[in-house]
């Protein structure tokens, strides 16, 4: 796309991130709006979106572009620059005092987790050159562009992007531009985003729960009268905490991408799922979530509901949307 004089550039596209710090395996979906300066209505326009991963350098020949990764270094949380190579020769070059890492780093971690023999497993399994192997950073024919003396690797072309592990410990660089319908030409100047370094989320930490046999003796509950072996069943209320409140400052102690929806969902259901509860009370069901993640996801699992929501709906996202409780049951 050449350059264009500012007689053509009759609009601006807005972009905003749900959340600058990309997580692996979480979609990015960027809230985009096209402004024009003249008139209240954009002419036709389509809007055409390229999604790029900062390109980095081999940690061993410094000015040479990295084009492996070592994945147990990923895996083992070492320093993300650590694991870059320029080729798979100089990979298997430095394998012996990359091994050197691999082993300190799983002793740290077997040290640290009270032996649960994961990362030694892996210790054990890293003596022969390539231990986990390593992953190519890139594909069949990349395309690498030159942004303000830095070097980028083409990843996406669609609104959205799922970082892979590929790009983690690397930035991301999103650039939008509304461009005319019949004439294909830039309707507006690019806009460009640039994330912080793409980040692994953190394994979720078990639940700390209350053993019911605690309540009973500190508050006198007579279990045993109101409890039978004929017809139990389990019962699990949850308030998911509906996205629609799930802004602003309200969580400021919460870091954005984890209060994201496209990150929260995932964990959401594994846990709901992993109860395997005969009937699901859930609270702040938002409307949409329901009828696109909530009511599949969980009639995959053999579940029916019944649905109910609140009555004031709010536009938001060009549609009318409002949270509300969901019962789902197993017959
Ligand atoms: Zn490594
Ligand atoms: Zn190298």
């Amino acid at each position: 796309m050449g350059f264009q004089d500012s007689e053509s550039m009759k609009c601006e596209v807005g972009v905003t991130l749900p959340y600058n710090t990309p997580v692996v395996g979480c979609e990015i979906n960027p809230n985009v709006r096209v402004k024009c300066f003249d008139s209240l209505e954009a002419p036709p326009h389509s809007l055409i979106f390229n999604w790029f991963r900062e390109q980095t350098n081999c940690s061993v020949h410094h000015v040479e572009v990295a084009t492996v990764q070592c994945i147990s270094c990923v895996t083992l949380k070492l320093p993300v620059k650590e694991s870059y190579h320029c080729s798979t020769k100089c990979f298997s070059d430095a394998w012996k005092s990359h091994l050197a890492r691999h082993r300190h780093a799983a002793e740290t971690v077997s040290k640290t987790s009270n032996g649960d023999g994961q990362a030694l497993g892996k210790l054990r399994s890293c003596g022969s050159w390539p231990a986990f192997g390593y992953t190519s950073l890139f594909g069949e024919c990349s395309v690498v562009v030159e942004r303000e003396g830095k070097a980028w690797v083409k990843v996406g072309s669609s609104k959205t992007y799922v970082p892979s592990m590929d790009d983690f410990g690397l930035s991301l660089r999103l650039e939008s531009v509304a461009v005319d319908c019949s004439l294909g030409i830039p309707l507006s100047p690019v806009n460009i985003k640039v994330t912080d370094p793409v980040i692994i989320a953190p394994a979720s930490r078990p639940r700390c729960m209350i053993q019911i046999d605690r309540l009973k003796k500190s508050r006198n509950f007579n279990f045993e009268a109101q409890f039978s072996n004929a017809g139990t069943f389990s019962v699990l209320s949850y308030n998911i905490l509906s996205d629609l409140y799930a802004r602003g400052g309200m969580y400021s102690y919460c870091p954005a991408w984890a209060l994201a929806w496209e990150y929260r969902r995932h964990n959401l259901l594994q846990e709901i799922i992993g109860y395997d509860a005969d009937i699901l009370c859930l609270q702040e069901v938002q409307s949409d979530h329901f009828e696109n993640f909530f009511k599949p996801e969980l009639t995959k699992c053999g579940y029916s509901v019944v649905y109910k929501k609140k009555t004031k709906e709010v536009y938001t996202a060009n549609q009318y949307i409002i949270d509300g409780c969901a019962i789902f049951y197993r017959l």
